[in-house]
């Protein structure tokens, strides 16, 4: 979700330590992690950062996304040490700090699934790892679990990557979605409030029942479905404010989405108007686009 890149770590663990006294809830939630243990190979490792998951196979253990590295180190602790479990192959959704940014405390850390452009901007910041670059769909088999990884679309930054454990029905967002949440959209990663809608109908075609989101507890469609409603709404009523004539601050105090209901900001990153702001600039970008 953070936007701040890895050469940062110190200016960003500090910044948090001072918003974790500073606003309350929402950051103690983002810092604060949770283990939920769905069976006797698969666990939830929400907050800490971004929600992990871990599915064990064998001895070994496959990890998507990694957290920050404090919360990295513990998660590491808790299934290398207690689980005895060594994690061999990982996923990072997306190359946000908060993510992928604990990828140094994983050693023996074999293949990293990653998109390109996701990978480009770690390896920008100095990060290495095994990376495995994943556009198209590729297919893991862990013992009798298939996991489904591939791109499936612009939105939150052009460089996400999601998770499709098969038989579980269970899918892997990464901030993609998150819950309940206002979609944070990082312009500078490639981040496309207008593609976003059509990423999530893409997803929504796919027989899951139960999604990780990148943050906050597991969700189901129907907060997917939310989310691509209030998007596509707000392309509407974005395109009619236009049509108007109006300015973009104009289109800001236009603009009502009272059929939507409020989402939660995300303190610094994310809230209702910047969400309106970015959709008035994007479809204005298109329309010149096409002139
Ligand atoms: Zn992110």
């Amino acid at each position: 979700m953070f936007l701040w890149s890895a050469s940062l770590r110190n200016r960003f663990t500090i910044a948090v330590c001072v918003l974790a006294v500073a606003s309350g809830c929402a950051m103690q939630r983002f810092l604060r992690v949770e283990e939920r243990q769905i069976d006797a190979r698969l666990r939830f490792f929400l907050g800490g950062g971004g929600n992990s998951l871990v599915l064990t196979h064998g001895k070994q253990a496959f990890l998507i996304d990694v957290k920050f590295a404090g919360a990295s180190k513990s998660l590491r602790h808790r299934v290398e040490t207690e689980l005895e479990r060594s994690v061999r192959r990982a996923m990072v959704t997306h190359s946000h700090f908060d993510h992928a940014g604990g990828l140094d405390e994983f050693r023996n850390l074999g293949p990293v699934l990653i998109h390109p452009n996701a990978r480009q901007r770690l390896e920008a910041d100095g990060v290495r790892a095994q990376w495995i670059d994943v556009e198209g769909p590729l297919e893991l088999q862990l013992e009798d679990e298939v996991v489904r990884v591939w791109h499936p679309g612009t939105g939150h930054t052009d460089g996400d990557l999601v998770a499709y454990l098969v038989h579980r029905k269970l899918l892997v967002t990464g901030d993609l979605v998150s819950a309940d949440m206002e979609p944070v959209i990082d312009v500078e990663a490639g981040g496309d409030v207008l593609a976003w809608a059509g990423t999530l109908k893409g997803l929504l075609e796919l027989d899951f029942v139960t999604a990780l989101p990148g943050h906050g507890p597991p969700i189901g469609r129907d907060t997917l479905v939310r989310l691509h409603e209030y998007l596509t709404l707000l392309e509407r009523e974005v395109s009619v404010a236009q049509q108007q004539g109006l300015s973009e601050d104009d289109v800001v105090a236009k603009v009502s989405l009272v059929e939507t209901p409020a989402l939660e900001p995300v303190p610094f990153a994310a809230n209702r108007e910047k969400t309106i702001r970015l959709m008035d600039r994007a479809l204005r970008a298109r329309r010149s686009t096409k002139e």
